[in-house]
């Protein structure tokens, strides 16, 4: 997989927001929030997408939304509810080709999305 932004802000070479890391993941605020709360979840291991993870990937990405599920009660989301989304591919509107999961909180999120 050829370098992107995230395997960038990752290795620690351009700088990002970031609110929580571990030797797995690294969590950052999106630079153009969708939402009060948004924040990027990354593996530190560069995977396109979750359709090129394979199964040797399946504890990272368990490990992954954990941190989700971390940084949301670190933004205060927990009660009030929040969305994780990934995007994959061109009609999945990915822009990053480096897995990443958005976590969306702070106001009431429409669905179906569009
Ligand atoms: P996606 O469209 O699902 O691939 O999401 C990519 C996200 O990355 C978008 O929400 C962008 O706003 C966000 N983004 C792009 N570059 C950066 C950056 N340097 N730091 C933080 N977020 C970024």
């Amino acid at each position: 997989m050829s370098e992107t932004i995230f395997s960038k802000i990752a290795a620690g070479e351009i700088p990002a927001d970031i609110i929580y890391e571990d030797e797995l993941a690294v969590a950052f605020r999106d630079i153009d929030p969708k939402a009060p709360a948004h924040i990027l979840v990354i593996p530190r291991q560069p995977i396109t997408s979750l359709a090129s993870a394979d199964p040797a990937d399946q504890a990272l990405l368990g490990h992954c939304l954990q941190v989700c599920a971390k940084v949301a009660k670190q933004e205060g989301v927990e009660e009030s509810g929040y969305r994780v989304v990934t995007n994959i591919g061109k009609d999945g509107g990915q822009s990053v080709f480096h897995l990443h999961f958005h976590v969306l909180g702070g106001r009431t999120l429409k669905w179906p999305p569009g």
